[in-house]
């Protein structure tokens, strides 16, 4: 026997996006041929100036500790980028280097929440966040969300309901994980009101804010006004952006005495950031845009097709995603749960995709299909899925 292990691992729970890889891995190694649509990530290579970028670096052995903040010239590399493409103006003393979002959400958590702090995740939310905050000690309340014809409304007073005097945070996430939603600037504005009335912070995950289609714009709520920009922490990264999500590069930009308060975290807990990466980000930063309008060209096109294909599906709602690579289908209350569904996709038809439970339990009759993925296969996964329905009349029910 050995001793107990903290109380806070003991707590935490599996990604039931892992479960389902796992399910599916397990499939495949016998013998089954799968169709993904689970994975929320890039099916691209990483811009090639990049990785250039990054071989050079380590051929002139620039490998070594740097500055827990981050490379000054990749601080400059972000305040430029967020200057131009998310019209966001802000100095390098706002700007933390960290190890992908995941690094930029956990250390804010570290910096903002104590124990026992509450955190508003409006529903849908990207699942991870849930234990972000408890690792911290912190306790998440999840905020159902409202759907309307099929479609997930943005809810201010049900944020508003839900905050009391432990309230401590909200995080939002725009485009959003999994819907593909852009919050409007009124949405931003609500929230922003509501975050100064009750003194809370606003913890916006942007990771998707390049991605956007047709007029969609991205909007940071911390480029609202210097009063918002003051309780706000961006966390957002180059993973999905720039088809690096194996290169663990992310920031926060938040107001000076974070930021200050965000690099003292990030020493003690990472050192910095992978150096040579670093040198590799600036140059994408910089200079990588004719590859990712490329990759967003082919996401949207994808897009189009997964929304056609899901309209072939009798009683299926679908809205049509203005930004990420997910839809977020709702499906007829007589085919059981979006859980139950998925599991007769994967086991049935071979076919991947994300339980909407994952993101709430107000999701629960939805089902995310990641299209960062061929139009050859989405095509198969769809002809799969159709089948499937039309062979079975429907599912059946039972969270299966
Ligand atoms: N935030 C959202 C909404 C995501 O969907 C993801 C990845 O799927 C992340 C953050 C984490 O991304 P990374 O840590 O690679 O930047």
């Amino acid at each position: 026997m050995s001793p107990a292990l903290s109380r806070i691992a003991q707590g935490l729970a599996g990604s039931a996006v892992v479960e389902a890889r796992r399910k599916a891995d397990a499939l495949a190694a016998r013998g089954v041929d799968i169709v993904d649509f689970g994975i929320g990530e890039p099916d691209f290579a990483a811009p090639e100036v990049a990785t250039e970028a990054a071989i050079r670096a380590l051929r002139e052995g620039r490998g070594r500790y740097v500055d827990p903040r981050g490379l000054p010239a990749l601080r400059e590399a972000i305040c430029a980028f967020e200057s131009t493409r998310n019209r966001h103006e802000v100095v390098p003393s706002e700007v933390v280097v960290t190890a992908g979002s995941y690094g930029a959400l956990s250390i804010t958590a570290r910096a903002l929440l104590d124990a026992g702090d509450e955190v508003l995740l409006p529903e849908p939310f990207w699942g991870p966040y849930r234990s972000i905050v408890q690792l911290v000690g912190a306790i998440p309340v999840p905020v159902p969300g409202r759907v309307v014809g099929g479609r997930f409304t943005f809810d201010v007073d049900a944020l508003r309901v839900h905050a009391t005097p432990r309230t401590r945070a909200i995080v939002i996430n725009t485009p959003n994980n999994p819907t593909g939603r852009v919050l409007t600037r009124a949405e931003l504005s609500a929230i922003a009101d509501l975050a100064i009335e009750r003194d809370l912070w606003i913890i916006a995950d942007e990771v998707y804010g390049q991605l956007v289609y047709d007029g969609a714009s991205h909007q940071s709520v911390a480029a609202l006004s210097p009063d918002v920009a003051d309780r706000t922490v961006v966390a957002t990264s180059l993973s999905k952006t720039f088809a690096m999500t194996g290169w663990r590069l992310g920031y926060c930009l938040a107001p000076p005495r974070v930021a200050e308060a965000l690099s003292r975290i990030n020493q003690y807990n990472l050192r910095c950031p992978t150096s040579f990466v670093q040198y590799a980000a600036a140059v994408a930063l910089a200079d990588a845009w004719p590859e990712v309008d490329r990759m967003r060209r082919t996401y949207r096109a994808r897009r189009d097709l997964v929304v056609r294909r899901l309209g072939r599906l009798p009683g299926v709602r679908t809205d049509v995603p203005e930004g990420t690579f997910y839809a977020f289908p709702r499906i007829p209350d007589a085919w059981g749960t979006g859980k139950a569904f998925a599991d007769r996709l994967l086991t049935e038809a071979g076919v991947v995709v994300s339980a909407g439970n994952a993101y709430g339990a107000s999701a629960a009759q939805h089902f995310r299909v990641s299209f960062a993925t061929s139009e050859a296969l989405l095509n198969e996964g769809f002809d799969r899925i159709e089948r499937l329905v039309a062979t079975s009349g429907r599912p059946a029910e039972g969270d299966a």
